[in-house]
């Protein structure tokens, strides 16, 4: 895992190129929004979009996303949020620009836009807003990024696009290494392993805040304001927003004070990453603060006289379909079990593996017992119990609710890669079967990209490496982004063997 890692970073230091020197950043900084003297929402050209297979590329981006993350199929929010949707897009000068809703797991404030126009808003957004207003704020700001095609491959957006996809590689992997602890005891070796699984988080968070990316950021809070006034929503929301914002911002910082991170010098090659990571790191992402200032000044010079409008006009923010969805016991009790997932989670990554069976198994009930998320929890759990029991029939019961969880699973009709790495990791399948099991995931997940790495990763593991690098040779050919990382896999697997 750590020669892994360690390779993984020094291709990511190749990969980043320019970005990684302060010239290179500054020169590939767009400044064009900058000098315009209209309201972003005027500065938006309508394009022929019809070229492009929009419900395919949309599909192939919920695939990948399925790779690092859950996807939540909840229906009632996705409805609603796409309903919200529909209101910015009809309010923005490109209605008829294709873009989908969809409700992540996270319990953080999460949320972004993506090239295949699909937006992800975590659960803990949806849970967290006061109000309609402020979400319409949020799919305003994302739909921003759609409307001024900030995800259009221009010289400064493949740099943007490179660092997505190490992005999507370390979030994979990194979720991949809390899966698999594996069969042996949590040796210093892995305590290791978790500890660079840190430090590729940090840089995950260092890369996908550049400080380049502050120029988007704030222009897409511009469109946002822009959405605001033609729906004729008080100002007031998109100050609760950044409020919001803030203070989440100061918990992560606080958080991130009480649990400084080591670094493995193992890992960072002789300080090589730690470097990078420095410098990375002493480029700020946009602070909510500095944010919120921008938008008042914008909303001085094209949005007075609704800066000027008495409160009370405004009145008091209703929450309409949100008051309902949020109020509606199934999201209450959906609510309920992914908190208890998320304690499962946290219980294993502790070593209590009783807690999380026992929490994991409260969070596969209605309405989430088909869900990705609380069942592979259940399913960590399980493996982790097994070798602990002792009487024949605990022993027979746990494989069975093992293979149960398992065949649940992979029946699943909304799956999430995490569960695969579970099971190849951590069952005693034979090789045979995982590699089947592998080559059907791989199809299921539509070949993402990013998945071509993984499957070379695990036939070099398996021991074959004949198939391994033939393989990277497809993965180079179909997904050349990945072609190094593809080949680096393949490398490792033929140098044991
Ligand atoms: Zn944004």
């Amino acid at each position: 895992m750590n020669a892994r890692h360690a390779a993984a970073a020094l291709l990511l230091l190749g990969l980043l190129g320019c970005a990684s020197t302060p010239d290179g950043i500054k020169n590939i900084l767009p400044d064009a929004l900058k000098k315009d003297e209209r309201p972003v929402i005027a500065q938006i050209v309508s394009t022929d979009s019809k070229e492009r297979n929009w419900a395919a590329e949309s599909e192939a981006d919920l695939f990948s996303r399925r790779v690092s993350e859950y996807v939540v199929p909840f229906l009632p929010a996705e409805r609603y949020l796409n309903e919200l949707l529909d209101r910015v897009r009809k309010a923005s000068p490109v209605p008829e620009l294709p873009a989908k809703v969809y409700l992540t797991s996270k319990m953080s404030l999460a949320a972004d836009s993506t090239e295949g126009h699909n937006i992800y808003i975590s659960l803990g957004w949806l849970e967290s807003v006061d109000s309609e207003e402020e979400l319409l704020v949020l799919l305003a700001h994302e739909f921003g990024h759609l409307a001024l095609r900030h995800h259009d491959s221009d010289g400064f957006f493949n740099a943007q696009k490179r660092l997505k996809i190490l992005s999507a590689f370390i979030m994979s992997t990194a979720n991949q290494n809390s899966a698999s602890v594996g069969a042996d005891k949590l040796s210093t070796k892995n305590k290791r392993v978790l500890n660079n699984q840190e430090i590729l988080i940090q840089l995950m968070d260092a890369l996908v805040h550049p400080m380049w990316k502050r120029e988007q950021e704030v222009a897409a809070d511009k469109f946002a304001r822009d959405i605001l006034s033609k729906l004729q929503i008080s100002a007031k929301a998109q100050i609760a927003f950044f409020d919001r914002l803030a203070k989440d911002e100061e918990q992560v910082a606080l958080a991130k004070k009480d649990a400084p991170v080591k670094v493995d010098t193992d890992f960072t090659l002789g300080g090589v990453l730690q470097s990078a990571l420095d410098e990375l790191k002493s480029y700020q992402h946009p602070k909510a603060e500095d944010r919120a200032n921008e938008i008042a000044e914008y909303a001085d010079k094209f949005y007075s006289e609704v800066r000027k409008e008495p409160k009370s006009s405004s009145g008091k923010l209703v929450p309409k379909g949100l008051d309902t969805l949020r109020k509606s016991p199934q999201f209450v009790s959906l609510q309920k079990n992914y908190k208890a997932a998320l304690e499962a989670e946290s219980a294993y990554g502790n070593e209590d593996y009783e807690l999380a069976l026992k929490k994991a198994r409260l969070a596969v009930a209605k309405p989430t017992e088909n869900h990705a998320y609380p069942l592979t929890e259940l399913l960590k759990a399980l493996l982790k119990e097994g070798p602990s029991l002792k009487a024949p029939r605990q022993i027979a019961r746990n494989r069975k609710e093992i293979d149960d969880t398992w065949r649940r699973i992979a029946r699943l009709e909304e799956r999430s890669w995490t569960s695969y790495a579970v099971y190849f990791d951590n069952t005693s399948d034979s090789l045979e079967t995982k590699q089947k099991v592998l080559e059907e995931s791989f199809r299921y997940f539509r070949e993402a990209p990013v998945l071509q790495v993984h499957r070379v990763t695990y036939y070099s593991k398996w021991g074959n490496s004949k198939k391994a690098e033939e393989l990277a040779g497809v993965c180079a050919m179909k997904s050349p982004e990945y072609r190094d990382l593809c080949h680096n896999a393949a490398k490792k697997g033929s140098r044991k063997s």
